[in-house]
């Protein structure tokens, strides 16, 4: 765009809090009819209310610039439009904000935030830009915002003899959703990605309803599922009330859910580009991928990825355009040190295609739209706490009773 909006020329009570997550919060446009704001959602960093800080990777080749653009556009510009198809991405552009501007709008909606974020972190106000994209929530018809997670069985050849069963009989969210629900936490218990993934009927439909009855179970705590009428989340409270005869019950209700929902979710290729990106990418496993790091570590080993540059978007090009040449020649079964960045690389990208979210917009017609967001690059530095938390999730599924059996999504 040749000319950036100035979002500040609005005003602050015209947005409304949709919702947020660790590093940013999204805000709705719902004022005067606008040729620039109307459909538009305005998405900003968020910093820690101790620290004033924004942690955000630096993806910039020239870090003398003003302030760039938001790693969030950079990034789908630079590296995920080589990757998913445009048509699944969401519009974003560059917008100009004020601290004023900023601030005011921090102090109308901050009330409408969840209480638990409130004292933790709040809107970073000394930024000068931000994202408008397409307002995926508002409009017609409901939207429904699933996070499917980890979409496959890792390969047994870079598994520790002591881990090997384990992580290849149980995938890793239902193993990951067992640590959480010991610790007391919300989970989507039950919902296993490898049925949503699997493009078999029957298990999407086990997959939306185990994911229905996470969201009723939990007051819609659990984060894998969120429904949005009107640009406003749904509680699940506002739909357990007293019943009435002839009133529709919560079953029904699932089941109108996911017969909605069903045909976008096998028909659409999306999913199937997201879990073999997921797997494509991660061909070592976090184990393989720690075992290269020792072998490239002449003496002490540092922890996982300690000391390597965070990636600029000149690496990530030079990273794709090996990805597209040669990964699908390479031998990752037998690893060379010499491609260890590249891997870690890799790893990075996989972590954003693990994490991300789908929307699918369900038309009072019935038609549907797909798009996938939340693909954020994440800093190195996860790499020595994805190690961790690994071994941790593993260790406390190791010697469990009945383990659950996950099939993998193209086993059937
Ligand atoms: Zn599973």
């Amino acid at each position: 765009m040749s000319t950036t909006i100035n979002v500040s020329v609005t005003s602050p009570a015209d947005w409304k809090y949709i919702s947020e997550g660790g590093s940013s919060i999204v805000f709705s446009y719902a004022g005067p009819a606008s040729p620039y704001f109307t459909g538009t959602a305005l998405r900003l960093r968020k910093t820690s209310t101790a620290s004033g800080q924004v942690d955000l990777p630096v993806l910039h080749d020239t870090p003398d610039e003003e302030e760039p653009d938001d790693p969030t556009i950079v990034f789908q510009r630079r590296v995920t439009q080589r990757l998913v198809p445009e048509e699944y991405l969401p519009r974003l552009v560059s917008a100009n904000v004020t601290e004023p501007w900023l601030s005011e709008l921090h102090e109308i909606h901050n009330e409408h935030r969840p209480q638990a974020r409130r004292g933790k972190d709040g809107i970073a106000v000394k930024k000068a830009k931000a994202v408008l994209a397409d307002d995926l929530v508002g409009g017609e018809g409901f939207v429904v915002e699933i996070k499917p997670k980890w979409g496959f069985l890792p390969s047994s050849v870079h598994l520790s003899p002591r881990s090997k069963l384990t992580k290849t009989t149980t995938c890793r969210f239902c193993m990951h959703a067992h640590l959480k629900s010991t610790d007391g936490k919300d989970v989507s218990l039950g919902y296993c990605p490898l049925d949503l993934f699997s493009g078999d009927k029957v298990r999407v439909m086990k997959a939306m309803h185990n994911l229905w009855d996470a969201w009723i179970g939990s007051s819609g705590q659990v984060n894998n599922l969120r429904v949005f009428v009107g640009g406003t989340m749904l509680k699940p409270t506002s739909l357990v009330r007293p019943q009435h005869f002839g009133d529709p019950t919560l079953s029904d209700l699932r089941d109108a859910f996911t017969a909605a929902l069903l045909p976008a979710l096998l028909q659409t290729p999306i999913l199937q580009k997201l879990s073999n990106l997921q797997q494509t990418l991660d061909p070592l496993d976090i184990e393989g991928l720690t075992a290269l790091w020792s072998e490239a570590s002449e003496t002490a080993i540092p922890p996982l990825g300690q000391g390597l540059a965070e990636p600029t978007l000149s690496d990530w090009d030079a990273f794709l355009d090996v990805y597209h040449t040669k990964h699908s020649t390479m031998d990752h079964d037998h690893p060379d040190v010499a491609n260890l960045r590249y891997y870690c690389l890799a790893y990075l990208l996989s972590a954003s295609f693990k994490d991300c979210s789908i929307m699918i917009r369900v038309k009072p017609g019935g038609e549907t739209s797909v798009a996938v967001i939340d693909l954020d690059v994440k800093p190195i530095d996860r790499l020595h706490k994805w190690a961790l938390l690994d071994a941790e999730i593993v260790q406390a599924y190791e010697g469990i009773a009945e383990p659950t059996k996950c099939v993998d999504r193209w086993a059937m």
